[in-house]
């Protein structure tokens, strides 16, 4: 039984031995200059082969891509990928009849390389022929998920898109239902505005991983604003009420021990405020450097940005204590920011 429909099967141009009548249709000459090193030719006069799917003792089945190049697999292989459900569909050996495939040849051998987990002699397939191989799988009953999976050939050449094109890699992981690679596009997809989603990619992802990716959004955006809210702990009001600030030796023990010579303390001589004033002028400081990050709210803020972002000139303190309150208060926000859930 032939595995294919009637339209995958070789007709105009294809002999039946396989072999072409006549160089000129499928010559090399017709074959793009870009062709992928899988699909060099193998001598002048007859048909490409790939050179990753060459014939062999042990192939029986031969599939000719749409730019005429043969690939010789093996049913058997094709059958174990096939979904188990998909009875009604199997390759049967057959050495005679190259069956012709839509697929042209850098699609079909990446499906194939994927079907026997093998590497590409080149893996700078641009991701638009690894959506086309993978979204074409579907059309012969192999489903997706059940070979892209991590530490596979094929996910590793997914993985090399994740700097330039995450959210591409997200929407194609999330069609197929890939979900280890859709939880580490995710993670870098961040940079890619929830409200920039178009209605096509947005139907192609379905609603579950859109839902996910929406959460994820909103939950970091909570996440961080809520983090600003919240500003540096004042310290204690005691020494404020002492008039010493926090760079004075002497601190306000003296007054509990009930030593009364002030002008002995050089801290006394410069009274500055760590009482209501302090407690402004420490508020004010970090009011002025969260806001700026809460208006340009950005969900993919890196820790170390953040951090910059909020660190102060310490000249605007003059009080020890609230300088570190806040040092200590930023290090918290970007610690807690850095831990903060990153992946759907
Ligand atoms: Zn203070």
């Amino acid at each position: 039984m032939q595995p294919t429909p009637e339209d995958y099967q070789a007709t105009a141009g294809v002999d039946q031995d396989g072999r072409s009548p006549s160089p000129s249709p499928s010559g090399p000459d017709r074959h793009p200059a870009s062709a992928p090193t899988d699909t060099q030719q193998s001598a002048p006069d007859e048909r490409q082969v790939s050179p990753s799917f060459p014939r062999s003792d042990s192939t029986d089945v031969v599939l000719l891509s749409s730019d005429t190049v043969l690939f010789h697999v093996h049913a058997s292989k094709l059958n174990a990928a096939a979904a188990p459900s998909a009875g009604q569909r199997t390759w049967a050996s057959n050495t005679s009849t190259p069956i012709l495939v839509p697929e042209p040849s850098p699609v079909l051998a990446l499906m194939l390389h994927t079907v026997y987990a093998t590497r590409p002699s080149s893996w700078a397939s641009p991701l638009p022929t690894l959506i086309a191989a993978i979204d074409a799988l579907v059309k012969y009953d192999i489903e997706p998920r059940r070979l892209v999976l991590p530490g596979t050939p094929i996910y590793g050449a997914l993985q090399t898109h994740l700097p330039t094109d995450a959210f591409e890699v997200y929407v194609l992981a999330a069609h197929h239902g890939l979900e280890d690679l859709a939880v580490e596009a995710s993670g870098q997809v961040l940079a890619h505005p929830v409200r920039d989603i178009s209605d096509a990619a947005a139907v192609r992802m379905g609603a579950t991983y859109l839902r996910r990716l929406y959460n994820l959004y909103n939950a970091r955006k909570d996440a961080l604003q809520k983090l600003l809210l919240q500003g540096p702990s004042f310290h204690a009001a005691a020494a404020a009420a002492n008039g010493v600030n926090g760079f004075g030796a002497a601190t306000g023990s003296g007054m509990l021990d009930g030593v009364t010579d002030f002008a002995a303390a050089p801290a006394a001589q410069s009274p500055v405020g760590c009482g209501p004033e302090g407690e402004r002028r420490l508020s004010k400081a970090w009011r002025a450097r969260t806001s700026s990050v809460a208006w340009n709210l950005r969900v993919d803020l890196e820790p170390d940005k953040l951090r910059r972002a909020l660190e102060a000139d310490g000249s605007v303190f003059d009080c020890l204590e609230c300088e570190e309150a806040y040092e200590a208060r930023v290090e918290e926000v970007v610690e807690s920011w850095r831990n903060t859930k990153a992946t759907i």
